[in-house]
């Protein structure tokens, strides 16, 4: 697995999710949330350490690591 750069964030493709919980499940920092319809949120930006491991485990490839994603993140990764 290629370490992002420590500024990155998680940045999802809604369409491509399936509400399946396992990114929430493997945060090491616990700063991913499920939202009420199943789509997983950076509730806690600021305890992004930037591991990828929320990529990692999507099955169907719905989450990146990307830098815009600050801009972002009060919705949802
Ligand atoms: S990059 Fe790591 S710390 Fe940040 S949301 Fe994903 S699993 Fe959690
Ligand atoms: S692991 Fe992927 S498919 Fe499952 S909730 Fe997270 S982003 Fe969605």
């Amino acid at each position: 697995m290629t370490v992002p750069p420590a500024d990155e964030l998680p940045v999802l493709d809604a369409s491509r999710c399936t509400g399946c919980g396992d990114c929430v499940a493997a945060c090491p920092t616990r700063c991913l949330e499920s939202s009420a319809n199943g789509l997983p949120w950076l509730a806690r930006p600021a305890d992004c350490v930037s591991c990828a491991a929320c990529a990692a485990v999507c099955p169907t490839t719905a989450i990146a690591m990307g830098t815009h994603l600050r801009i972002h993140n009060t919705t949802r990764i």
